[in-house]
């Protein structure tokens, strides 16, 4: 007989697949990103589909089978209704799937990525939400994911000479793995001039201190360069040029 493995995931992504199947792409809290198959699940008489919606928690049961993981129970912990209601929190939920599926890629335990996870979908959440907050929601999740993976950018000294950084004409470059010196930014021509007050808030992002960062008045020049950089240093992870 089958064993059936049981354990609790995220449903991040979704995709039809024959008549009636659909293959689910899942973060479990005990074997990592998995991909699951659910046999006739678009069927409406399967029992399987209420706890199977995206961007649930869900407590799933697989089997091994030749070619596929092959789902034989599901039941809805947590759906996030307040995350459905709003189109930027779903927004956020779609980005965080992709850099999921995107950098995930064995089947692997990682209660560090559980916990994140479980900490963002809560807070996006929550009953009230301002815009700002559900910004930081978002770096406050890429960044720590990418030092969870091993891409934390080095923000206290110059990423090329090593020296202290002194908070004056400084740069930011993915391709250097975080903050360089104008000295070095001179020799190597690459990086983009980043203000202190930047480099402050990405150590309190990384740090998560979402309740002093809530506080903080944060400039528009200031997010606008935020989000370039995230951009741009996830691109360079994905791109696996480290
Ligand atoms: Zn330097």
């Amino acid at each position: 007989m089958a064993i059936h493995y049981r354990t609790k995931g995220f449903i991040f992504k979704k995709i039809d697949f024959r008549e009636a199947d659909r293959i689910f792409t899942i973060f479990t809290k005990d074997f990592g990103k998995l991909k699951i198959l659910g046999r006739a699940i678009r069927k409406i008489k399967s029992k399987l589909r209420g706890g199977m919606e995206l961007f649930y928690l869900t407590n799933i049961e697989f089997i091994q089978g030749k070619t596929y993981k092959t789902l034989t129970d599901a039941s809805l912990i947590e759906g996030f209704p307040n995350l459905r209601k709003n189109l930027k929190r779903l927004k956020i939920a779609y980005e965080i799937s992709e850099i999921l599926d995107d950098l995930i890629k064995g089947e692997e335990k990682d209660e560090k990525i559980w916990d994140l996870l479980k900490e963002t979908f809560q807070r996006l959440n929550s009953f009230s939400l301002s815009i700002k907050e559900c910004w930081l929601t978002y770096y406050c999740f890429l960044w720590n994911f990418l030092l969870i993976l091993g891409y934390q950018p080095e923000l206290n000294f110059c990423s090329i000479c090593q020296k202290k950084l002194i908070p004056k004409n400084l740069y930011f470059s993915p391709k250097e793995g975080g903050v360089i010196c104008s000295n070095c930014f001179n020799k190597v021509k690459d990086g983009k001039k980043i203000d202190p007050d930047v480099i402050k808030i990405l150590r309190l992002i990384l740090k998560k201190e979402m309740s002093f960062l809530e506080k903080l008045k944060i400039e528009r020049t200031h997010q606008k360069v935020i989000k370039d950089i995230s951009g741009n240093y996830l691109s360079f992870v994905k791109e696996g040029q480290f």
